[in-house]
């Protein structure tokens, strides 16, 4: 039986690329979207073209009722969760002080809270199978903080805890939780960084070059695969920290 992999945000960037090799090494993918629903189709014909079928499914997931909608579709057509990959995320740039309540539900409901629900909704069916894998998409972020982006590393911070804590209640139910904490990657939501800022960037980073969304996907097929890894925050960003 393949198995089955649901990908939040995968409309485009490392979503997208996720979604895409997984379906590629054979799992079924649903791949959710929340607005770009042109997107979620081209990803699916291109694969389609490609002779693979994935699932593409509209739910935002800061919502609880539309992620209970998005777990009940994939339930009801696959009958089984084996994979969950918590990578809808969005940013924010702006002074702490200026940040607002609203600013602060929506980065926090959006990042982590959606990683909270989903992971909610796919456990028992993972119990019940005694067996399952999370992967949490957080940030360097959230390992050392970011000026301008406060909100958004106690976002990925909590994501860290989140997989940290969740790893050792569900170790006994061989369901493994781990986080890929990406450095940059070039995707759209650094389309704001100009050129010659991304140059000076590059100079910091060891590998010296920005990521790219297969830098991060390929970590994620490896942990699909793998056995005796949770509870890890894994950095993928060419020996930035
Ligand atoms: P992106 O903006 O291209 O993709 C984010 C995706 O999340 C989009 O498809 C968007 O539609 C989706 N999304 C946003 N809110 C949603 C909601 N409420 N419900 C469902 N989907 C929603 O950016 P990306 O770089 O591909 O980001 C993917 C993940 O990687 C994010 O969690 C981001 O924080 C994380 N990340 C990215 C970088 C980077 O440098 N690009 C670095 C570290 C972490």
């Amino acid at each position: 039986m393949p198995k089955v992999a649901i990908v939040t945000g995968a409309s485009r960037g490392i979503g997208r690329e996720i979604a895409k090799n997984l379906a590629v090494k054979g799992i079924k993918v649903i791949a959710n979207y929340n607005k770009s629903e042109e997107n979620a189709k081209k990803l699916k014909e291109t694969l389609k073209n490609e002779g693979i079928e994935i699932d593409i499914f509209k739910a935002d997931v800061s919502r609880r009722e539309e992620c209970k909608e998005l777990v009940k579709y994939t339930l009801k057509k696959y009958n089984n969760i084996d994979i969950l990959i918590n990578n809808a995320g969005i940013s924010e740039y702006k002074l702490f002080t200026e940040e607002s309540d609203e600013d602060w539900n929506r980065v926090i409901n959006t990042n982590l809270y959606s990683a909270f629900v989903m992971s909610q909704e796919v456990i028992p069916n993972m119990i019940h199978n005694k067996s399952g894998c999370i992967i949490n998409i957080s940030s360097i972020w959230g390992q050392v903080g970011a000026s301008l982006e406060v909100i958004y590393s106690v976002s990925k911070a909590g994501m860290n805890g989140l997989t940290k804590a969740l790893a050792k209640e569900l170790g006994p139910s061989n369901i493994r939780v781990n986080s890929i904490a990406p450095g940059i990657i070039d995707t759209d939501m650094n389309k704001h960084i100009s050129e010659i800022e991304l140059k000076e960037l590059e100079k910091d980073i060891p590998l010296e070059k920005i990521g790219l969304p297969e830098d991060i996907s390929r970590c994620v097929n490896w942990l699909v695969d793998d056995m005796y890894t949770t509870g890890q925050i894994i950095g993928i960003n060419g020996g930035w920290e």
